[in-house]
């Protein structure tokens, strides 16, 4: 039997995922101290775990700070983060050193989970409630140039915060060593190796267990008519308008439609609904999914995993670039559509294409499948439980960098050697336009080399060729 401490961040999408695999846990005799607030309080006592309430640890925020989290701001979110962990400093010793924990369980951005394991010298195991990113699958992201300069001109003002942690004991290179996952760290990540893109770039450091999911309901899809699930997931999903279209879109379609609107949104907004139409504030989604024929998503990690456990295809309506990534990897697999035009015209059309056409339907079926066979709870307890786990300290993706570390060192010889040439028998004044242009090409060339690496080397990987 283990103790073992769970931290997460008070957010739906990264607690719903520790909450089965702290139920299996206790199952297994393991006490579990759950570190989380008050709104979650129930579901958690559920699963035979303490609940210790951090609420009285979260700032007061200004209108702005409030502002700033609604719109998923990284840097706002890096900035309260730090500023928890400070707040939670004092509580946080002394409950370590009266529960004594064997692991720490800490959601991957949960900053006081983390730097606590690390202060303490407790085995750590990151739970990973998205795709797990390195800079093989970040390429998976399309940030919009708000978020990219929210990014950018943010980090001084992350590194400043970081600062004030020192003191206390805290030590942090930068902010990226303490919100990206690395091939030495336990991850858990609540996905399959097939659906994780790229996966292979990932060392065995990673445990890639399947959606985490409490229900054991199968997908049921025998009804008189389709129903079509709409849900904007539980932080961006004060959308109004776009409900009111979905319902324009959906009136007349023969089909049952459910809209999850959130609190932000009263369901009596929407004046009086087509019998057809219902409007929740919140709905037990993984029931709702296992009799929908279509959901329209925001694409959230949890949403899109849970649709596709539940075998129904999808119309993705990404809003942030880490939604773009799931949106853009369960498109691969074939299992929906994007939601180019959000219309009420091109959303009863999204609708039409997914209902219609079969093959989404069965590629979600193939991935439930898929979903279904990973080791789930059973297996995340069993990580968690033998943390640290041993490795066998193979890295692929050292392998790739130094492979198209190699490529990058010919093409600025070749670019040298074109510098010259052209300096010679043209013209040394304009030399410079060489030296732009390989500089323009660099980056894209490199990307595709190192893509083109990966795949070849990944591919002998499989075939037991050491690839050289
Ligand atoms: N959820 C739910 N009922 C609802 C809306 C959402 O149970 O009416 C759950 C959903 O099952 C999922 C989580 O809330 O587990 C949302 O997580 P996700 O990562 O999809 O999106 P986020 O809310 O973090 O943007």
């Amino acid at each position: 039997m283990k103790k073992i401490a769970f931290f997460c961040i008070p957010a739906h999408g990264h607690t719903n995922p520790m909450m089965p695999v702290a139920a299996e846990l206790v199952k297994r005799g393991n006490e579990v101290q759950f570190y989380s607030f008050n709104e979650f309080k129930e579901k958690i006592e559920k699963t035979g775990a303490r609940f210790i309430s951090c609420d009285r640890f979260l700032p007061e925020l200004t209108d702005n700070e409030k502002q700033n989290l609604k719109n998923v701001s990284q840097t706002e979110m890096s900035i309260q983060d730090i500023r928890i962990t400070l707040k939670m400093n004092d509580f946080l010793e002394k409950e370590f050193k009266e529960f004594q924990p064997d692991v720490v369980y800490t959601d991957s951005v949960c900053f006081w989970g983390k730097l606590n394991a690390w202060k303490f010298n407790v085995p750590m195991v990151v739970s990973t409630s998205t795709f797990a990113f390195n800079q093989m699958s970040s390429q998976y992201m399309k940030n919009s140039p708000s978020e990219l300069a929210d990014m950018i001109f943010g980090l001084p003002k992350i590194s400043k915060e970081l600062k004030t942690l020192e003191p206390y004991g805290y030590h942090v290179k930068n902010t990226l060593s303490l919100v990206q996952s690395d091939n030495n760290t336990d991850s858990i990540v609540y996905t399959s190796e097939k659906f994780q893109p790229y996966s292979e770039s990932f060392s065995d450091s990673y445990k890639f267990v399947g959606p985490s999911v409490f229900s054991k309901v199968m997908p049921d899809k025998n009804h008189e008519r389709p129903l079509v699930y709409i849900s904007m997931g539980t932080v961006i999903n004060d959308k109004p308008d776009f409900y009111s279209k979905c319902i324009s879109a959906l009136k007349d379609m023969d089909v049952d439609v459910i809209i999850s609107c959130g609190n932000a949104v009263s369901p009596s907004q929407f004046g009086e609904l087509p019998d057809n139409i219902k409007v929740y504030p919140y709905v037990d989604q993984l029931d709702v999914l296992s009799r929908a024929d279509a959901f329209i998503t925001h694409c959230g990690m949890n949403s899109v995993s849970e649709s596709l456990y539940m075998a129904a295809p999808m119309v993705f309506y990404p809003q942030t670039g880490e939604q773009y990534a799931v949106a853009r990897r369960a498109k691969e697999i074939g299992a929906g559509v994007m939601l180019e035009d959000d219309s009420a015209e091109g959303i009863k059309k999204a609708v039409q294409t997914v209902l219609n056409d079969k093959n989404y339907a069965r590629s979600a079926a193939e991935c439930s499948r898929d979903f279904r066979s990973c080791s789930g709870t059973v297996g995340a307890a069993e990580f968690i439980e033998n943390a640290p786990n041993k490795s066998n300290g193979y890295d692929f993706l050292k392998e790739v960098n130094k492979a198209s570390g190699k490529f990058n060192i010919i093409y600025w010889i070749i670019a040298a050697v074109c510098i010259v040439l052209f300096g010679i028998f043209v013209s040394w004044r304009f030399t410079w336009i060489i030296g732009v242009v390989a500089g323009i090409f660099s980056y894209p060339v490199g990307q595709a080399v190192q893509k083109k690496l990966y795949r070849s080397m990944a591919e002998k990987r499989k075939k037991n060729i050491k690839p050289t």
